[in-house]
């Protein structure tokens, strides 16, 4: 499966990534409060990723990571 990882205290919320995923499955986890006070990114669908990246593209912050999965 591919991996979407998130650098999760530098995330400042402003929901670029949220916007920029074409399969709509980057939100804010308004759960959780990281270091700065923010809600940060998070996928809530992995098996919907297609590692296209545009959610790393979109963060200034670099927060995003993207992994492709081996295709099976
Ligand atoms: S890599 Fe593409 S499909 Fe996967 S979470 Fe990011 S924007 Fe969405
Ligand atoms: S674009 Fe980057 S800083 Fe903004 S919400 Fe997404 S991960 Fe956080």
């Amino acid at each position: 499966m591919n991996r979407v990882s998130f650098n999760t205290d530098l995330c400042k919320g402003c929901g670029l990534c949220v916007g920029a995923c074409p399969r709509h499955i980057v939100a804010l986890n308004n759960a959780v409060l990281n270091a700065k006070g923010y809600h940060p990114a998070h996928v809530t669908d992995m098996a919907q990723c297609i590692a296209c990246a545009m959610c790393a593209t979109m963060c200034p912050d670099v927060v995003i990571t993207v992994e492709k999965g081996s295709e099976k």
